[in-house]
């Protein structure tokens, strides 16, 4: 097994960190004291990171992304941790792999102007009654003449309000659970479309998390996205890499920035006449994150390394939201504790880590749920999916 960071990757890394620190950084406090991010300043930040050739990394090259792979993606994920998730999200894009499912005339109209920057496309499927039961959604779409009627709503749909167009479930067939699940391309401007309330959040200032309604919007054969009652396949196929990236690794780097702030403040802030970092229940602080980080850091590019390979590492990806969302708790949380005072101040970041890394528990599958498919993993192949290459560390 090779660890070592090949020297172009680590050019690449050093110049992602360098444009995280030295251009989205800065607007951090901005963001949490307007509660946005000036539309004139997102286009900037959009602008200098497609310029650096930074925005849409995860898309393939023929497509006119960035072509990393995926233990790349995560290095650079590391590095997007050290910054607020909305600066991440405007300056790197969420170019949603779903997407590469488009054919014909859809890859003009959905694909490409997404991986340009152009078009933003936001996920929905999250509904008042259905949320961890993805399947048990209401939302409709009846088939009419050669095309169908959407009806229904969504809530919790991020970005929402920055979107161009949603990549929307519904409800296409009778047939039980997910079989009769499609999903549907559907432009914020169309007939029927409208952005409801921005749910307010506890934390994730300047982002936008919306309610959608649907009513008798008119759709055609090309805002359906592969076949129809394939809807939850395509999704749940191709968030997995989402569920790393931009949770798993990017949790690792917040944290592994938190871990950087406690380690100098330990060293630097002196009480009863010594540096904190001398008691033992302050270091123990330090060990305990350091240890945490670590495993949760290996875990995420264990898991990009699997797809790398060509595997399907979907039991390891749920391993990686749960280890690393959960890590990066714990960590934020003695962040606070070892900062005392300045730590609950919103003077630092820290305050704000620790309000916006809680949803990772939450959202893309809540920890619970990912357990459920880990341990679904486990009775139905023992260890096999648990290793690498998908043999039992006994074979
Ligand atoms: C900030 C934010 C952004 C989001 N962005 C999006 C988005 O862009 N698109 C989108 O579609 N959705 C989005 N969501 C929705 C998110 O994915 C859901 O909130 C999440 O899947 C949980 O669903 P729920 O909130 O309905 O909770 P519920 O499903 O009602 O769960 C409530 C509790 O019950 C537990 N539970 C449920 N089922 C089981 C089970 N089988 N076993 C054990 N425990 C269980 C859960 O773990 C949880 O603790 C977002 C949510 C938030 C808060």
């Amino acid at each position: 097994m090779n660890f070592a960071i090949p020297e172009d990757t680590r050019l690449l890394i050093s110049s992602i960190r360098r444009f995280v620190e030295e251009e989205l950084c800065p607007l951090e406090e901005q963001v949490e004291a307007k509660g946005n991010l000036a539309p004139d300043t997102a286009r900037e930040i959009l602008l200098k990171s497609r310029a650096l050739g930074f925005y849409a990394m995860n898309m393939p090259e023929d497509v006119g992304g960035g072509g990393l792979t995926a233990v790349e993606m995560c290095l650079a994920a590391l590095e997007m941790g050290r910054t607020s998730d909305i600066l991440v999200r405007r300056a790197f894009g969420t170019v949603y792999e779903l997407l590469l499912e488009c054919r014909g005339t859809q890859r003009e109209e959905w694909l490409l102007p997404a991986v340009r920057g152009e078009r933003t496309c936001a996920i929905a499927m999250t509904e008042p009654g259905a949320g961890s039961d993805a399947a048990g959604i209401t939302t409709t779409a009846k088939a009419d003449g050669d095309g169908w009627i959407l009806n229904g709503g969504k809530h919790f749909v991020s970005d929402g309000a920055f979107s161009d167009f949603f990549a929307v479930t519904a409800r296409t067939g009778p047939e039980a659970a997910a079989r009769g699940i499609s999903v549907f391309l559907v432009d914020k401007a169309m007939p029927g479309v409208t952005v409801g309330r921005n749910q307010p959040m506890m934390g994730l200032r300047g982002g936008s998390h919306v309610e959608l309604a649907f009513d008798d919007v008119r759709l055609g054969r090309k805002h359906l996205l592969g076949e129809p009652g394939r809807g939850l396949r395509i999704i749940l196929g191709t968030i997995g890499r989402v569920r790393l990236f931009d949770i798993g690794a990017r949790a690792v780097g917040t944290a592994t920035l938190l871990l950087e702030m406690m380690t100098r403040h330990a060293k630097n802030r002196r009480q009863f006449g010594v540096p904190i970092g001398d008691f033992q229940m302050v270091q123990s602080q330090l060990a305990d994150s350091a240890i945490d980080i670590a495993s949760a850091r290996l875990l995420c590019l264990e898991a990009a390394w699997d797809i790398d390979q060509g595997l399907d590492p979907r039991e390891k990806v749920s391993m990686v939201k749960v280890c690393s969302a959960e890590a990066l708790g714990r960590v934020a949380d003695r962040a606070v504790q070892v900062f005392g005072g300045l730590g609950y101040c919103k003077d630092l970041p820290i305050e704000r880590i620790y309000r916006d890394c809680r949803v990772m528990r939450i959202y893309d599958g809540t920890s619970e749920i990912h357990r459920v498919v880990v341990a679904r993993g486990l009775l139905k192949g023992g260890a096999a999916r648990v290793v690498p290459n998908g043999k039992s560390v006994a074979d």
